[in-house]
C-alpha cells in the first residue's frame, strides 16, 4: 500500500445526530495527529465504522458490513480496521469475535486514543479502548464537519435516565453538561464558518446544566439564539418529563429558534410508560403537549413511538393510537421493540408481545400517523413558507431540498437559488413526507 493511501482515512458513520457529530470529532483528532480524510473506502488504509446499537437490525447491519470489509482486507494486507461508537462500548472486547478483520475498538469517550490505537496496530497487536470518562466533552476539539449549510454542535454527552428499553446509558455513560462557554465558542466558530442552521445535541437537553455558569437548557438555548442572531437555531431531543415553561417561552420569544419540538412519547398508555420506566404518565405528556400548544399555538410536533413493548396489550395499543389521532404530530419516528441484551427491560421484563403482533400494531401506527402526516401536510398547498435550502434534490438538479424552520421537508424548482439560501416557497402539493413548491 502506497504511504499516501496509507496515511488516509474513512469513516462510515451509522446511527444518530450524535455519532455523526462524533465522527466529526475522531476526524478532527486523526487531522491533528497527521492523517487525511480519504473520499471514499477505497482510497484509504483506515476504515473506522461509528457503529449504533440501539436495535438489534443495527448491529446485523455492521455484522454484514464487516464479512465485506473482511473481503477488502484479504486484498488490502495491511489495511486497518477499526470499530467505533456504540457496538464496541456495549458488546466491549467480545466484538472482535464478530470478525476477524477488527483491528481496534474505540468506545464514544476515548476517541483522543485513536492515533495510539492506530499505532499499537502498526505494531502488530489488535487494541481496544473502552473506557468511560465522566468528564470527557472533547472540549479544545474543533470538529471538522461534513456539509456547509447545517451543524450539530453537542451541548452534553451521556444519560441519567434508565428507560428500560435503551442502551444508551450502557454505551453512551454518565450525563455530562458542556461548558456554557464551550458551547458559545462552537456556535460562534460555527457560525464564522458560515453554516446557516445549528442542532443543540443531547440525549436529554431539557437536563443541561452548564459546570461553569449552572445555566439550564431554556437559558443555553436563548443564549445561543443572541449570540448567532442570524443562524436558525434547532435541538433534539427532549425528554417530556423534564421540558419546561421557561423552554416553551424562549422558543417563543426568539425568533431564529425554530418552532419545532421533537418530543418522544413511545407509548398512549401510562402502564406501559410504568413499564418503559419513562417517570412521566400520559396526562402529565397531554399537559406538556398543552402547554406548549398554549404558548406557541402553531408549534410543530414530532414523536418517537416502540410498538409491542413487554406487557402492552391491545387496550394499550388502542391508547397509543387514540393519541396519535388527539395530538396529530407532524411526524414520527416508529419502531417495534427489540430487546437490548443488559437493558432494564432484558434485565426484569418478558419480551412477551408476539412478533406478527409488534409487527401489526406498528403498521397500524404507521398507517394512522402517516395518514394525519399527509392531512397536515395538504393543509400547507396553497401558503408560502420560509424554507433554508439544504441541497440539491435528489430528484432533478433544477431542485432544491431543504426544511421550513417547523421541520417540513421542501423541494422546489432551483429558479437560480443555492444552498444556504432562505427562500420563500409558494407550496403547490403535498405527499405524506414532503411539499413541493415554487419560489414565491
Ligand atoms: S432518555 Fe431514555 S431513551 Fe433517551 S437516551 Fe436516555 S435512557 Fe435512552
Amino acid at each position: 500500500m502506497s504511504t499516501e493511501r496509507s496515511n488516509k482515512f474513512y469513516i462510515h458513520t451509522f446511527g444518530c445526530q450524535m455519532n455523526q457529530a462524533d465522527s466529526a470529532i475522531m476526524t478532527a483528532l486523526l487531522v491533528q495527529d497527521g492523517y487525511v480524510p480519504a473520499e471514499n473506502e477505497q482510497d484509504a488504509g483506515i476504515i473506522l465504522l461509528n457503529t449504533c446499537a440501539v436495535r438489534e437490525n443495527a448491529v446485523e447491519r455492521i455484522e454484514h458490513y464487516l464479512q465485506h470489509l473482511l473481503g477488502m482486507k484479504r486484498k488490502q494486507k495491511d489495511l486497518i480496521l477499526g470499530v467505533a461508537g456504540c457496538i464496541p462500548q456495549y458488546q466491549r472486547e467480545e466484538m472482535f469475535s464478530m470478525s476477524p478483520a477488527i483491528d481496534f475498538l474505540a468506545g464514544p469517550d476515548t476517541y483522543r486514543t485513536l492515533p495510539s490505537l492506530i499505532r499499537q496496530v502498526r505494531a502488530g497487536t489488535r487494541a481496544s479502548s473502552l473506557e468511560f470518562d465522566p468528564a470527557e466533552t472533547y472540549e479544545g476539539i474543533d470538529p471538522l464537519r461534513q456539509g456547509a449549510i447545517t451543524a450539530y454542535v453537542p451541548v452534553m454527552r451521556g444519560c441519567n435516565n434508565m428507560c428500560a428499553y435503551c442502551v444508551v446509558p450502557f454505551t453512551r455513560g454518565r450525563e455530562r453538561s458542556h461548558a456554557f462557554s464551550m458551547v458559545l465558542e462552537e456556535v460562534r466558530k460555527v457560525a464564522a464558518s458560515g453554516y446557516r442552521e445549528i442542532t443543540l445535541l443531547g440525549q436529554n437537553v431539557n437536563s443541561y446544566c452548564a459546570p461553569d455558569t449552572a445555566l439550564d437548557f431554556a437559558g443555553l438555548l436563548d443564549a445561543v439564539s443572541r449570540e448567532v442572531p442570524d443562524l436558525r437555531i434547532r435541538f433534539t431531543t427532549s425528554h417530556p418529563k423534564d421540558i419546561s415553561e421557561a423552554l416553551v417561552r424562549t422558543i417563543a420569544g426568539r425568533p431564529n429558534i425554530c418552532n419545532h419540538i421533537h418530543l418522544p412519547v413511545q407509548s398512549g398508555s401510562s402502564r406501559v410508560l410504568g413499564l418503559m420506566n419513562r417517570g412521566h404518565t400520559i396526562e402529565e405528556y397531554r399537559e406538556k403537549i398543552a402547554l406548549a400548544r398554549s404558548i406557541i399555538p402553531d408549534v410543530s410536533l414530532s414523536t418517537d413511538l416502540i410498538a409491542g413493548f413487554c406487557g402492552e396489550s391491545e387496550e394499550d395499543h388502542q391508547l397509543t393510537l387514540q393519541l396519535l389521532s388527539d395530538i396529530r404530530f407532524d411526524a414520527a419516528y416508529m419502531f417495534f421493540y427489540s430487546t437490548r441484551p443488559g437493558t432494564l427491560a432484558a434485565r426484569t421484563l418478558e419480551d412477551d408481545v408476539p412478533d406478527p403482533v409488534k409487527k401489526r400494531r406498528l403498521q397500524e401506527i404507521i398507517d394512522l400517523q402517516n395518514a394525519i402526516s399527509a392531512e397536515l401536510l395538504q393543509e400547507a398547498v396553497g401558503s408560502v413558507v420560509e424554507v433554508l435550502a439544504e441541497s440539491e434534490s435528489k430528484r432533478s438538479a433544477g431542485q432544491l431540498m431543504g426544511r421550513t424552520e417547523t421541520n417540513r421537508a421542501v423541494v422546489f424548482d432551483r429558479q437560480g437559488y443555492q444552498p444556504g439560501d432562505l427562500v420563500r416557497v409558494l407550496i403547490t402539493s403535498a405527499t405524506s413526507a414532503t411539499l413541493t413548491g415554487t419560489p414565491a
